[in-house]
């Protein structure tokens, strides 16, 4: 039998990487993992982690405004910017310690180097050649900007959380999940953005209730967002820019942020040389068991551009070791449903989804009964705010089951997350109106809605 130096050589320290190779290691494997930058990837280093603290910064300015009607006097305080993003480094730094130490102590050997596919069972790294029986590609994603004139002054993700000094006047270009989570995070924290949007209405693809209601709610708290238009230039004059929009209008603002996509990381990986092939699109392309066209070879999280979502990534990464090592003692190997994903998009209020938006549900189930409510949570009876809170179920008539979730509102991700299990496991809207409320909450209008409002 060929000797291999590692049995599992693992290219990418982000969020599905780290996951693979730390239960590979803990099944006795012998794995590397190269990372080249920080460890955890996009999710903790310039994504998920960061964007969440963001918004909790930003939460904190309606919440403010809010107290008075609940009896707090005072002014508001102000946001010191260089204060959040210390803060907000000091918690990546340590996080990228834990990620580093769960290796080490799983007794995976870390390589901080780039590393290249040099054939089906080879990867060099800082002019090493190492063997690997397996190797796993999860190098992850990187934002995509589109090729217009101006386009080196605009930034992404990637240099939004550390952007100086803070942008008093952004502009966001995009309408899908980065987008508005930073038009909102960045309203809360006190810029005056301005979102440009290409198509009618933002987050293509959500439930078309969700789509209106939340850019209502955007708006309404401060947004200015522009549908149905681009951006063609971006010009720099002196320290602000100058923005041309497709209808000829210019705008002056202080930094543009592009939110339209995100591409996967294949660059200088050599798939050519190890024959690993790509869709048109760019992505790894793979099999149900995450193998790429080179059978030692495999592929997981955003490289493979499914769903770009952590979770996602991570529950790949469990399957890909139980398939190359055997499950933890006393298990079976895990299999990876891509059905009833729940999802959170962190504006302001927050929105939780999970299933079929109710075109869709229409369109595979044919007869459906559509529940919503609309309403304005206890807590604004004496904020002031008139924020709304949009909650909706859709029902598939022939089975009774409840196969689309959604809200708007606040923590509707932590709602959905509970609601999701049901859904996963089949609940009926009998078993919805038949499971008791919590008392008072928001989250108990899911379980008191009665009457549908089309069917
Ligand atoms: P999305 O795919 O969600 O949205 C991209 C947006 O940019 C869409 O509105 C799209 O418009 C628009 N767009 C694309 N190309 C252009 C162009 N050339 N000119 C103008 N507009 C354009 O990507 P994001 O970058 O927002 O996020 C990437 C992924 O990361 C998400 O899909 C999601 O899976 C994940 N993510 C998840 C988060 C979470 O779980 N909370 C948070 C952030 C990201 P159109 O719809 O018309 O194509």
């Amino acid at each position: 039998m060929q000797a291999f130096d590692y049995d599992l050589f693992v290219i990418g320290g982000g969020s599905g990487g780290v996951r693979a190779a730390r239960m590979a290691a803990q099944r006795g494997a012998r794995v590397a993992l190269a990372e080249v930058a920080a460890m955890g990837g996009t999710c903790v280093n310039l994504g998920c982690i960061p964007k969440k603290l963001y918004s909790y910064a930003a939460h904190f300015a309606e919440s403010f405004e809010q107290s008075h009607g609940f009896g707090w006097i005072g002014e508001a305080p102000t946001l010191d910017w260089e204060a959040l993003k210390g803060n907000r480094a000091r918690e990546i730094s340590r996080l990228n310690g834990i990620y580093m130490q769960l290796l080490k102590s799983a007794g995976v050997q870390i390589i901080e180097n780039w590393a290249t596919l040099a054939g089906k069972h080879a990867v060099d790294v800082g002019g090493q050649r190492f063997s690997a029986r397996h190797i796993l590609l999860a190098t992850g994603g990187k934002p995509s900007v589109p090729d217009i004139p101006g386009r080196e002054h605009a930034i992404t993700s990637n240099e939004i959380f550390d952007l100086s000094p803070f942008p008093q006047r952004l502009l966001i270009v995009g309408g899908g999940y980065i987008a508005c989570e930073f038009a909102s995070i960045f309203n809360g924290l006190g810029a005056k953005v301005t979102q440009l949007y290409r198509g009618a209405q933002v987050l293509r693809g959500f439930d078309g209730d969700v789509r209106s209601f939340i850019s209502s709610e955007m708006v309404k708290a401060g947004v200015t967002l522009h549908l149905n238009t681009d951006l063609t230039a971006i010009e720099r004059a002196g320290d602000c820019l100058h923005v041309r929009l497709r209808d000829g209008s210019l705008l002056s603002v202080d930094a543009v942020l592009y939110a339209t996509g995100r591409v996967p990381m294949t660059d200088g990986l050599g798939l050519e040389t190890a024959g690993v092939t790509r869709s048109k699109a760019g992505a790894i392309e793979v099999n149900e068991r995450y193998q790429t066209s080179t059978p030692s070879i495999y592929a997981i999280g955003d490289v493979t551009a499914r769903i770009q979502l952590t979770p996602v990534a991570l529950g790949e990464a469990m399957v890909v070791a139980d398939h190359l090592f055997g499950p933890a003692a006393g298990k079976k190997p895990r299999s990876m449903s891509y059905d009833f994903i729940p999802t959170a998009v962190f504006t302001h209020p927050n929105i939780g989804t999970v299933g079929y938006s109710e075109a869709d549900a229409a369109e595979k189930f044919g007869k459906i009964s559509v529940y919503r409510s609309d309403f304005k949570a206890l807590k604004h009876t004496l904020s002031g705010s008139t924020e709304r809170t949009l909650m909706k179920l859709v029902v598939d008539d022939t089975t009774d089951r409840v196969v689309g979730l959604h809200m708007v509102g606040p923590d509707a991700g932590e709602i959905v997350q509970g609601f999701a299990v049901a859904l996963k496991a089949g609940a009926t809207k009998a078993v919805f109106d038949g499971t008791v409320g919590i008392h008072p909450t928001v989250a108990e209008e899911f379980v008191t809605m009665r009457e549908p409002i089309s069917r």
